[in-house]
């Protein structure tokens, strides 16, 4: 038996996510590197950001050597942030820049570039790929703590991908309308009762 896929977001219908999701309008823009083992997963959140922002970039893959889109972007003259939470083990010729420096910046001078995947996939493309360990990067401290409920976290202050973008640009981009990145949010809370409806 053939399952209906969904044209747009490319999930079975039944876990469809279209419904859910709003356009908007970002000023900075969001880059998402995301690792082949996590677009097939279906609690997976990137989705939610790639189908909503409106400035945003996407690739699949694990080594930039197979991603020349990527390394362009990386290298055209913008200034790109690395959102890595750990920034201990960063180099020390990186810089480590809070969400307050940001702000301060032009916003069309900068974009922020996020892994996603599992903490030892994420951690297996910096060890893969030098150029990322390069890059300075974001530290973020986010004002809410994370509501996944249908995958576990790595720790209380982790978030999932969604969260963190919405963190990132509602912190960054001081909007007239503080219910700007909302949409986000409300998606994954939705996003997550689906899934949930399926386990009882
Ligand atoms: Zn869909």
């Amino acid at each position: 038996m053939s399952r209906a896929i969904c044209s747009h977001c490319h999930r079975a219908q039944k876990v469809c996510i279209c419904d859910f999701i709003q356009p908007i309008d970002n000023q900075v823009e969001i880059g998402i590197l995301q690792h082949p083992t996590e677009t097939k997963q279906i609690k997976g959140t990137a989705i939610i950001a790639k189908n909503s922002l409106q400035c945003f970039q996407y690739w699949e893959g694990e080594s930039l050597q197979e991603l020349p889109g990527l390394v362009n972007w990386l290298n055209d003259g913008k200034q790109v942030y690395l959102l890595y939470p750990k920034t201990e083990d960063a180099d020390s010729m990186v810089k480590v820049q809070g969400v307050d420096f940001l702000k301060s910046q032009d916003k069309a001078a900068f974009r922020i570039l996020i892994l996603d995947g599992t903490w030892r996939k994420t951690f297996k493309m910096m060890q893969l790929n030098p150029s990322l360990q390069k890059l300075d990067r974001v530290a973020l401290i986010p004002s809410e703590l994370s509501k996944y409920k249908i995958r576990k976290q790595k720790n209380e202050q982790s978030l999932s991908t969604v969260e963190a973008v919405y963190e990132l640009l509602s912190q960054l981009e001081d909007s007239e309308s503080e219910d700007k990145f909302k949409p986000l949010l409300t998606a994954f809370e939705n996003m997550q009762q689906q899934q949930l409806a399926f386990r009882q």
